[in-house]
């Protein structure tokens, strides 16, 4: 865990989130500032800083992070449709550097993003 980290925090149950799945690897919570009807973070338990550092220091968790993503689809209802962003690097929008995938549902998504 890192100190400063708000995800690391919320992983370890000292700050409240509204949390809807869980794994042994992964946590999902349902995003502050929701930008569609469903937008839950799947965040890994361990800390890394963005989805390919978590992909090469475990590989398990990074796999888990997809899975839970779809589960946590399937459970609002949106099994077929979803989309997946990983934000990686602040000019690209990543505001919290523990790696987290925003799993979006419930509205019609254009292409490409904004
Ligand atoms: P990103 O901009 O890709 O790094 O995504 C960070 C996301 O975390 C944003 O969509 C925020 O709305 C969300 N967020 C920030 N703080 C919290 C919190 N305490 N609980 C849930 N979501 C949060
Ligand atoms: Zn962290």
């Amino acid at each position: 865990m890192e100190t400063d980290c708000l995800f690391c925090k919320i992983v370890a149950g000292d700050v409240p989130a509204e949390v809807v799945h869980s794994t042994a690897r992964t946590v999902a919570f349902r995003d502050l500032n929701p930008q569609a009807p469903t937008h839950v973070l799947v965040v890994p338990r361990v800390h890394q800083p963005d989805a390919a550092s978590l992909a090469a220091a475990d590989p398990a968790s990074f796999a888990e992070l997809a899975t839970s993503a779809a589960a946590v689809a399937a459970a609002d209802g949106h099994p077929l449709d979803y989309r997946l962003v990983f934000n990686t690097g602040s000019g690209a929008g990543q505001t919290v550097f523990h790696t987290h995938l925003h799993v979006l549902a419930g509205r019609p998504f254009t292409w490409p993003p904004g």
